[in-house]
């Protein structure tokens, strides 16, 4: 049966399935198999709300974003005494890797093969 991505995102109980991130890599979304890894590359996977996922991924495109690092006493880091740049194309660039239906080990990994197969670069550049 062929269904589209959005069919497919809602189970017979009317609840969106959970949405999951690789923890070694870069996959997102749902993942259909059990157990619950990585369907391209079997490494682990972790649950997370999808809508934060991508506001973080914009946020990261917009240049707004924080060094989210923790302490082992739980205390944050101090933010950098520099500012953020912005990385247009963050996000669309995720969404191509999507289509790619594989993942990849690294964001850079994403970015080097987006600039190979789409021709669009994308500067990382924190
Ligand atoms: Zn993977």
């Amino acid at each position: 049966m062929n269904t589209t991505p959005q069919q497919y995102a809602i189970d017979d109980t009317g609840e969106k399935p959970p949405f999951k991130i690789g923890t070694k890599c870069t996959f997102f979304g749902v993942n259909p198999h059990a157990p619950d890894l990585c369907p391209t590359c079997g490494t682990s996977l972790q649950t997370v709300d999808e809508e934060a996922f991508w506001k973080r991924l914009q946020l990261f495109e917009e240049g707004v974003y924080e060094f989210d690092h923790f302490k082992g006493d739980g205390a944050k880091s101090p933010d950098p005494d520099w500012r953020p740049r912005t990385h247009p194309g963050y996000v669309e660039m995720w969404k191509w890797a999507k289509g790619t239906g594989r993942c990849f080990h690294h964001v850079a990994h994403i970015k080097n093969s987006y600039a190979k197969n789409a021709g669009k670069v994308v500067d990382l550049t924190l």
